[in-house]
């Protein structure tokens, strides 16, 4: 069986996700009634009592019950669906409050879940259709608006801007030494970027990787690590010294049968990977500082959040473009694990969440940052005082197509039609509120793509893969174009060459883990949904799967076979891939189409090791702090797989450590 630890192919515990809900009913218990339109409309806009509604979600059918009177939505209850726990959660407790309140259904979908979104509408929608209503009329119906409330002013020591990873991690380390915390989140749920992520995680790991074999593939890296030149490595050359010592000394050891890895190997694996030149051929490599912060306390960070109850596998993998076998996966899908954890213990340490409020402006006395002005979704204007600092963690702005046209400096050819894995906060706002104090913008110009967006929708999902040492690209003239197991920028610069800058990564069975073909993938999609929808391809024959692919059976089956040759000599000639899975021979065997989205926004606010946000002159400006995809200095032009997760949470740990003064 293929390592367990690939998370893109976990299959058994997604049947955990599955549940019903049953929610408290959201109702008004008349309330609104004074406020329902056309109360005056004798006949009444409903006819009176309780109907059921239902229609298609993510992953199954979602079942409502909604109570009207005559003129009034009393309430709406979801009485089972089954989307992701965590992402969707947002779903099912705003959209039937904004219907009830709105006394409409032209409600905001909630950003990253609008398949759940939509599905909920429409299910509410089935039911007030049997009780009579106009529903083109209740879609385009303005809601009716809950009034902004009195201005809240509120004094704390630390404020955390962003509710995702980052954001999360620094208000928990905040409080832990001895701060009060308030933290606001924009959206009406935690999570961000973060929750919807792989949660993959690179660290070095005493524990878990010595039970990783070393293949015949990566020890001739370590060997090819031993001619590099120092000169060519900058400030990372004592590193590379250092790390050649480690290499010797594991071969000299004489057991090269477990894995080897190193803080000091993951800074070259960060350096090589960031290291860039823009399209003005300026050069860009990581911060030493920030990318020595990184991988040296990479294991620290895992003890930190598993002292808080994260829990992660056994195993380990290579998520895309992380370029070693160091990658952990959390045990709950996606990032639910991650954030369920920081917002509990946020919570029990103390810690004020504020839901629905947007940060809009940093507060400036005598240079220094002292609070933040933002605003809550009903328009109620806040202001929140912080003594000790602001941490900013409002995540990247791959979701803002306008900044990431005007900063790319990277792509030759990127326009705002081109999609994103981001959820629509993605905004930049933390750069926008940061660049007007004064702070300096580093990178900006890096944007990643992640090479394998699903075609049309630029996310993640919907598709199926293992490790990236088990993926074989192909296009669609049947042929391998690139080494799977390069960078990311690599890999999309390639998939960007490629016909209709498509391609297909191809599986077995043996490289997703057997997965139950009944059951759902790790991002929740139903093998069988994903057939039927040509999401996916699925065949017993490697010709059988090239039809329904449209690509030339024979040079396509010639490519396979090759490939084999490569895998059984661990020596790939044409492309120089670097680690390999087992052989692709164990039907079926599948396809999944894929192009390169917008995944991650590497610049932003220029931190140092502290996470205190520099100005343009390299010194701190006092009270602010910077950590997760707004700061910039890691990753530089490329970040490597599974360096985010650790980055969020690291930085996030010691920003908030800063801010509380430690
Ligand atoms: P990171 O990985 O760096 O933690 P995420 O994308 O996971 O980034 O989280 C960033 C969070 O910040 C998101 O939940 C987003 O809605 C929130 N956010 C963005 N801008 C603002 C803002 N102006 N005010 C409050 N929250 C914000």
């Amino acid at each position: 069986m293929r390592h367990p630890s690939c998370r893109y192919v976990r299959t058994g515990f997604l049947a955990a996700l599955v549940f019903i809900l049953i929610m408290g009913v959201i109702g008004c218990s008349g309330s609104n009634k004074e406020a329902a339109p056309d109360a005056a409309d004798a006949q009444g806009l409903y006819t009176p009592g309780t109907y059921t509604g239902e229609a298609q979600g993510l992953h199954s059918v979602i079942k409502v019950e909604v109570t009207v009177d005559a003129n009034t939505i009393q309430s709406v209850k979801v009485v089972e669906q089954k989307d992701t726990e965590g992402v969707s959660d947002a779903v099912f407790e705003t959209i039937p409050q904004k219907v009830v309140e709105g006394q409409s259904l032209k409600v905001d979908i909630v950003s990253g879940a609008s398949v759940s979104s939509n599905g909920l509408i429409d299910a509410i929608a089935a039911a007030l259709a049997k009780a009579g209503a106009d529903i083109d009329e209740l879609k385009s119906r303005e809601p009716l608006k809950a009034a902004a409330k009195e201005a809240i002013t509120k004094k704390t020591e630390v404020v955390v801007v962003g509710g995702g990873g980052a954001g999360l991690a620094a208000a928990v380390s905040a409080a832990e030494n001895g701060a009060k915390v308030i933290l606001i989140e924009k959206s009406p749920a935690l999570g961000g970027n973060t929750i919807r992520s792989g949660g993959e995680f690179n660290s070095y790991d005493p524990a878990r990787q010595p039970k990783v074999a070393m293949t015949k593939a990566l020890t001739n890296e370590l060997k090819e690590i031993l001619t590099y030149d120092e000169k060519e490595f900058g400030d990372y050359a004592d590193t590379l010294k250092t790390l050649k010592e480690q290499i010797k000394e594991y071969f000299a050891k004489g057991d090269t049968t477990k894995l080897f890895d190193s803080p000091e190997l993951h800074m070259i694996h960060t350096y090589i990977g960031g290291k860039r030149t823009d399209l003005d051929g300026k050069e860009i490599s990581g911060k030493f500082e920030l990318v020595k912060t990184l991988a040296t306390n990479s294991y620290g960070t895992i003890q930190w959040l598993e002292s808080h109850g994260a829990k992660f596998q056994d195993g380990i993998g290579t998520v895309l473009g992380a370029l070693w076998p160091r990658t952990h996966h959390n045990t709950e899908p996606l990032g639910t694990g991650y954030i369920n954890t920081m917002e509990k213990s946020a919570k029990e340490l103390g810690a004020e969440i504020m839901l629905n409020t947007k940060a809009t402006k940093l507060i400036v006395e005598n240079g220094r940052i002292v609070g933040v002005t933002a605003e809550q979704s009903d328009g109620t204007p806040v202001t929140l005082k912080a003594s000790k600092g602001v941490v900013m963690a409002t995540g990247g702005f791959g979701a803002n197509p306008e900044m990431v046209v005007e900063y790319n400096n990277y792509w030759p050819a990127l326009d705002a039609s081109v999609k994103t894995t981001n959820t629509t906060n993605a905004t930049g706002d933390g750069i926008v509120m940061g660049k007007e104090v004064g702070a300096n913008l580093w990178g900006m110009g890096f944007i990643q793509l992640m090479p394998s967006g699903q075609p049309g929708t630029g996310a993640l999902s919907g598709g199926v893969w293992g490790s990236a040492e088990t993926q074989i690209f192909v296009n669609k003239e049947g042929k391998r174009y690139v080494n799977e197991y390069a960078e990311r920028d690599v890999l999309a610069a390639a998939a960007l060459e490629q016909t209709d800058q498509t391609f297909y990564i191809i599986s077995d069975m043996t490289s997703l883990g057997n997965p139950d073909l009944n059951g759902k993938n790790v991002w929740g999609d139903n093998y069988q949904d994903l057939i039927a929808n040509k999401n996916i391809f699925m065949a017993d024959t490697l010709e059988e799967l090239a039809e329904q692919m449209g690509v030339p059976a024979d040079v396509f089956v010639a490519e396979m076979k090759k490939y084999n040759t490569y895998v059984e000599n661990q020596l790939d000639p044409e492309f120089g891939k670097k680690n390999f899975g087992a052989k692709l021979e164990t039907p079926p065997f599948f396809a999944t189409p894929r192009t390169p989205s917008v995944h991650h926004t590497m610049g932003g606010l220029e931190i140092n090791e502290k996470a205190q946000v520099l100005n343009t002159e390299g010194k701190p400006i006092d009270g602010l702090f910077a950590a997760g995809e707004v700061a910039g200095g890691v990753h530089a032009g490329n970040r490597l797989g599974g360096n985010a997760i650790t980055d969020i949470f690291t930085f996030g740990r010691i920003a908030g450590a800063s801010a509380a003064g430690k």
